[in-house]
């Protein structure tokens, strides 16, 4: 994936969140305070507007994005996507696109991010999880490609597998045994962010291959 592609991706992941808004709204209303929603929306339509007149690198793109949620976005999730996009960043200096190769490295600089920004570890039922898996599992695949494809997958079952858990961190955990069962609605707009990335790179024109 080149710099176009990524704000191909990011545009995509702007119109599914508006979309889904009131969704991320509804699973945040349950376990905290509902703002999820409107939040993210917020900060990726400002990340839509300033793309279409964006013309830099591929580190250019992600840092964009990483300030602008970090300005825009209120409550948890602005900051902790905002580190994880800049750690991406900070990983693709230099580079000019996003191999197979690149996946377990970029994963695990966003990952680490956000358990530090966060001070989170894994299974307390965070966002964190869904990062912390995808990027274990593609540098446990060690040499093998990985593809959006897996991405997805991986992220999907870590979603819906943390359901089952008590939370632990931010406002759901004041729930106690009562947040079993609900999903984490910062988990839930992760996986959206793979499932865009996968669109992206399946609809891509071209050979269609997966770079
Ligand atoms: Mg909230």
């Amino acid at each position: 994936m080149n710099a176009k592609d990524v704000a191909g991706w990011f545009q995509r992941y702007a119109d599914v969140i508006e979309e889904k808004k009131a969704w991320l709204t509804e699973l945040d209303s349950a376990v905290g305070d509902g703002d999820h929603g409107a939040n993210m929306a917020r900060g990726w339509k400002e990340v839509r507007n300033q793309l279409k007149t964006f013309e830099g690198g591929l580190p250019e793109v992600f840092l964009l994005v990483s300030r602008t949620l970090i300005s825009k976005v209120g409550g948890a999730s602005g900051p902790l996507y905002g580190t994880a996009f800049l750690r991406m960043s900070m990983f693709l200096k230099g580079k000019e696109e996003i191999g197979h190769d690149d996946w377990p490295a970029l994963l695990k600089a966003a990952s680490e991010g956000i358990g530090q920004r966060g001070k989170v570890n894994g299974g307390e039922k965070t966002m964190y999880d869904v990062w912390a898996v995808v990027s274990e599992t593609a540098e446990k695949r060690a040499g093998e490609p990985v593809r959006t494809s897996h991405l997805l997958e991986w992220a999907r079952e870590k979603a819906e597998a943390i359901r089952d858990l008590r939370a632990l961190k931010g406002r759901a955990a004041y729930l106690g045994d009562r947040s079993v069962g609900h999903r984490d609605p910062g988990a839930e707009s992760t996986v959206l962010l793979f499932e865009t990335l996968h669109q992206t790179v399946s609809s891509r024109g071209g050979n269609g291959r997966e770079r």
